[in-house]
Parts: C-alpha cells; structure tokens; sequence
C-alpha cells in the first residue's frame, strides 16, 4: 500500500486524506495545531452565490461544486454521523443603489436559475429588509455550517483508517533526485510517496516546496449576532460586504473585513465596528440583537487570487492550497480536480488556471 501525507487539516487537507483513503492509499494527516481549527473553522461558508462571469477561470470550478455539494455532504454525513448541516436557503445579491440594480438586472438575465426582484418583492422574501434596497437578484446557492463540516471529515476519516498526528509542524520536505520522499517536521522525519501540500495561509513558510507558493495571510474579522427574532432566511450578499449567512440554531454570521495585517489575529474596533454599522444599514432591526461571538482567520491568498491545484516541481508533490476568500464553496470540485491528476483521469474542468507551476514560469 502506498503511503501519503496531507500537510494540513483544514477542509482542504480533510478532503483530500480521504479521497486519498479511498484509493488504498495509507495516509497520514499532520497538522501543527489541530484540525479544522484555522481558516475553515473562521469561514462563514457560504456556497454557490456566484453571479455568472465565465471570463473568472474559478467560475466553472465554483458551478461544478454546486452541482456536488449536495452529494458530498449527504456523504460526509453517512460516514461520520454528523449532519455537516448543508443547506440551499438561496443567496440574494442585493443592490444598495440603481446602478448596483442595473448590475444585478443584467446578471440575472445570463443566468436561468435567477430571479429579480424589486423593492416591495424583496422585503416579501425578506420582511427585515431596509426600505431603502431598490432591489435584488435571487440566486441559487446556500451554506454548510463550517465548524460541522470540519468536525465530519475529520470523524469520516479517523473512521476510514487515516492517521492524524496534532501539534505536529511540518519544518521542510524532505527529497531526492527531484522527488519528494517525505517531511521533516521539529521531532521526526516521515517517509511518504505522495505528498499533499494543503497548509493555509501558512503554505509558504515550508522549506523545499517547488515552486514555493505565493500564498499569503488575509485577515477577515467576522461575529455572530442570535437573530431569533429577526429571522432572516436567505444569505445575503451586498457589494463590497458585509454578507449575511443564517444557520440554522438562530446565529446570524456577518462577515467580514479582507485585511493585509500580517499573522496578527487582533479584532480591531475598526473593523468591528464596520461590520455592524454596515449590518444595520441593511437590517436595521439587527441592532437589537445579541452578539454572540467575534473571531478572526487568516484566508489563504494567492499572488493572482486564483487556488493552486495539481502537481508541484517535485514528483509526488501535490498542491491543494491558496483558496483565499472562496475555500469552502469549491471544495468537493477542488478535490476532485487534484484526484484527477493522482489517478490520471480526466479533470473536472479545466486545469491550466489552477497550475501551481504557472508561478515557477512567471519566475524563468
Ligand atoms: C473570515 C472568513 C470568512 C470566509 N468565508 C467564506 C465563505 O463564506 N465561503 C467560502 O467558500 N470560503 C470562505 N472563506 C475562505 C475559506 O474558509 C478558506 O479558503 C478555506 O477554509 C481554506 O481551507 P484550507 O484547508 O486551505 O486552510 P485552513 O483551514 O487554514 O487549514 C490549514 C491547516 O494547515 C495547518 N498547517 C499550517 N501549516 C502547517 C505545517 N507547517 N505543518 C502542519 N500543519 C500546518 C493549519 O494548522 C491548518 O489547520 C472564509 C475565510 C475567512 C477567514
């Protein structure tokens, strides 16, 4: 049996060790802290919500997931007991003046599964709707609580005979005659046919990967309000943010800022103070509401904001990484398309955008 190592337990690195699992693989998760704890955990979920724009390489990758979403997570359930809580509430992309509804009109005509909707039809899918939205697009899409999500691949595959080793950094890789053949991390070295590369934000601070991925840290500030008595159902998108995700114990996730800050993890009044003020220009009636919970995660983003999927400049090095702000909606397409390149099938959509070598030729 082949032996592979997920660096990293984010939903990436959960996905992929089980797909890997799957394939007889003997796997090996390590992660430096622990599982489902980092970006995946901070994310807010959102899925579909996209509006058509096929001139986005990671739109066809983003609809193909949709289609999968429903599927992976009936799976995910069956295999950990766990209801990851997928679920399509519809996503409107409201617009906040007449120019964003003239965007969001021609939007939805490119688009069969839309729907546009003035003001007065707006506030009857969405009664807590300021007065004064002139309109909005309803689109096909919804969320997966994100905590859940990662809880349930982590039980699917401690289930499925994958190895996780906590609090356990991975230093360098390890290679020869331009192979990987292992990590090192601080205590041992672990030896490894195939390796995934799936570390976050923090995927450039590992020594001898090729190319070294441009992935940086991006800081969202996100909270939770407990919006029982406002009951809003839909997600809801506005431009330039905030967005509105409600799940379904009564939370109301508002996210979030996008901010180069380094690896500090810091809620800031500022930044606080943007999300609300903006969360109740739309729904005032959110004011009134408790909060529940603040936090703050660090989006994996790439240099040209596209992920890197495929194969790395090592033989048996593999990237699953640079998701930035959209990682939780394209996952099963994202896995798929990396299996695709482990089994030599062929891929889901198309894969040259998403070549983690493009940024070695942009180098030479
Ligand atoms: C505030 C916020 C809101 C978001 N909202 C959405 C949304 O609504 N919809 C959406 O699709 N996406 C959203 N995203 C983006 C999405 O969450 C991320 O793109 C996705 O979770 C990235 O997953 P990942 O597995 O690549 O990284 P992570 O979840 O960050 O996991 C990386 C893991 O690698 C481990 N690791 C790092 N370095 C090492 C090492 N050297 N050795 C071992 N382990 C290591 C870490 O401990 C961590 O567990 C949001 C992100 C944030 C922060």
């Amino acid at each position: 049996m082949p032996d592979a190592i997920v660096i990293g337990g984010g939903v990436m690195g959960l996905a992929s060790a089980r797909e890997l699992r799957k394939r007889a693989y003997g796997v090996t998760l390590l992660d430096r802290a622990q599982p489902g704890r980092a970006a995946s955990w901070a994310s807010a979920g959102i899925i579909g919500a996209t509006l058509r724009d096929e001139s986005n390489p990671s739109f066809e990758l983003r609809q193909k997931s949709r289609e999968l979403w429903p599927d992976f997570a009936q799976a995910i359930e069956d295999e950990s007991g766990l209801d990851p809580e997928y679920r399509e509430t519809g996503c409107l992309q409201l617009a906040t003046d007449e120019s964003e509804l003239e965007r969001v009109r021609r939007a939805g005509e490119l688009d069969p599964q839309a729907s546009f909707h003035d003001g007065g039809e707006l506030r009857k899918l969405e009664p807590s709707l300021s007065p004064k939205l002139p309109g909005g697009l309803l689109v096909a899409g919804g969320n997966v609580d994100n905590r859940r999500l990662c809880r349930a691949l982590e039980i699917a595959i401690r289930r499925a005979g994958v190895t996780i080793q906590t609090g356990t950094e991975v230093r360098a890789l390890a290679t020869s005659g331009g192979r990987v053949t292992g990590v090192q991390t601080a205590e041992q070295h672990l030896t490894a046919d195939l390796v995934v590369l799936a570390a976050g934000a923090w995927s450039a601070t590992i020594a001898n990967v090729d190319p070294r991925p441009p992935v940086a840290p991006q800081r969202g500030q996100i909270l939770a309000l407990d919006q029982t008595r406002v009951g809003l159902r839909h997600v809801l998108l506005t431009p330039g943010d905030p967005y509105f995700v409600p799940r379904s114990d009564g939370r109301l996730v508002i996210g979030a800022t996008r901010e180069e800050a380094g690896w500090d993890a810091s809620l800031t009044a500022g930044g606080v103070t943007w999300l609300l003020n903006r969360a109740m220009d739309v729904v005032p009636a959110l004011g009134g509401c408790p909060i529940q919970e603040m936090w703050t995660g660090f989006r994996p983003l790439s240099e040209d904001g596209l992920p890197l999927i495929g194969r790395g400049g090592l033989d048996g090095l593999f990237f699953l990484t640079g998701h930035g702000p959209s990682g939780i909606a394209p996952l099963p397409g994202s896995v798929r398309l990396l299996m695709a390149f482990v089994d030599g099938h062929p891929p889901p959509v198309a894969p040259a955008p998403f070549d983690p070598l493009r940024f070695r030729r942009l180098e030479s």
